[in-house]
């Protein structure tokens, strides 16, 4: 089965980078390929009302309640947001978040309407005493995987380094993931990496098969280089 190549842009605490707005966006889908933004939740009504699919970067699962500085799954969908991100690695990471709580935020986004890209992906330590799909087994086997979600490889030693994993590791480790799909999800679920992708080494990492876009934080917040992936993704995949 083809599945549709996606780009999802993660700005992270940034600002809305320039040109991201506009009518020639890169940010924005073109036939033959998904795009999504995720800015902070101060920038994304700015972001919905300019057109750009659209998601946030951690919704709670109570759909209201006495959570301090959170927002809501049901809010972020009223407001008209598409996507939520899932345990990202700064969220395990900065809020302890665990396996048990990424899954009930993906299980809330699927009951908000909101579709979830689910972050997974093992630290350095944990590649390194090989280890890593052991972990990546234990955080995808919690998700509600007989849904309609999308699966974000990102091997926490290659976010924000530079560093990436071989193409081949990669694929190694999509395929693996795939595996762990129940047949009905097998072909239609799209695994995305994440992990200094760039223009630079999109290209071999891009033409894995089981590789169906990126989850890129730093190298979306330019639009030029952006709109650079968006053209190999589409050359290689479309
Ligand atoms: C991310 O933050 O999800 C990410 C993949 O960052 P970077 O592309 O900068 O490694």
């Amino acid at each position: 089965m083809a599945r549709t190549p996606f780009l999802a842009a993660n700005w992270k605490m940034y600002p809305i980078p320039a040109g991201a707005l506009e009518a020639d966006s890169p940010y924005r889908p073109q036939s033959g390929i998904d795009t999504a933004v995720f800015p902070t939740f101060l920038d994304l009504k700015a972001c919905i009302d300019a057109g750009l699919p659209t998601g946030a970067q951690y919704g709670h699962p109570d759909s209201e309640g006495a959570h301090t500085g959170d927002v809501s799954m049901v809010m972020l969908k009223k407001l008209g947001c598409n996507f939520v991100l899932c345990g990202h690695s700064d969220r395990r990471h900065d809020h302890h978040e665990e396996d048990t709580d990424v899954a009930a935020q993906a299980n809330a986004a699927l009951r908000s309407g909101l579709h979830p890209i689910v972050c997974v992906g093992e630290t350095k330590v944990e590649r390194d005493s090989r280890r890593q799909k052991k972990v990546v087994e234990r955080q995808v086997k919690c998700l509600p995987l007989t849904q309609n979600i999308t699966i974000a490889y990102e091997p926490v030693w290659a976010i924000g380094t530079g560093v990436t994993p071989t193409p081949e590791q990669a694929q190694d480790m999509h395929a693996f993931i795939r595996s762990l799909l129940p047949d009905t999800r097998r072909e239609s679920t799209r695994i995305l990496y994440g992990g200094s992708l760039k223009p630079d080494n999109a290209e071999g990492l891009l033409m894995q098969p089981d590789i169906d876009g990126g989850l890129v934080g730093g190298a979306s917040l330019k639009a030029q280089t952006f709109r650079e992936l968006t053209t190999i993704a589409l050359r290689i995949k479309a």
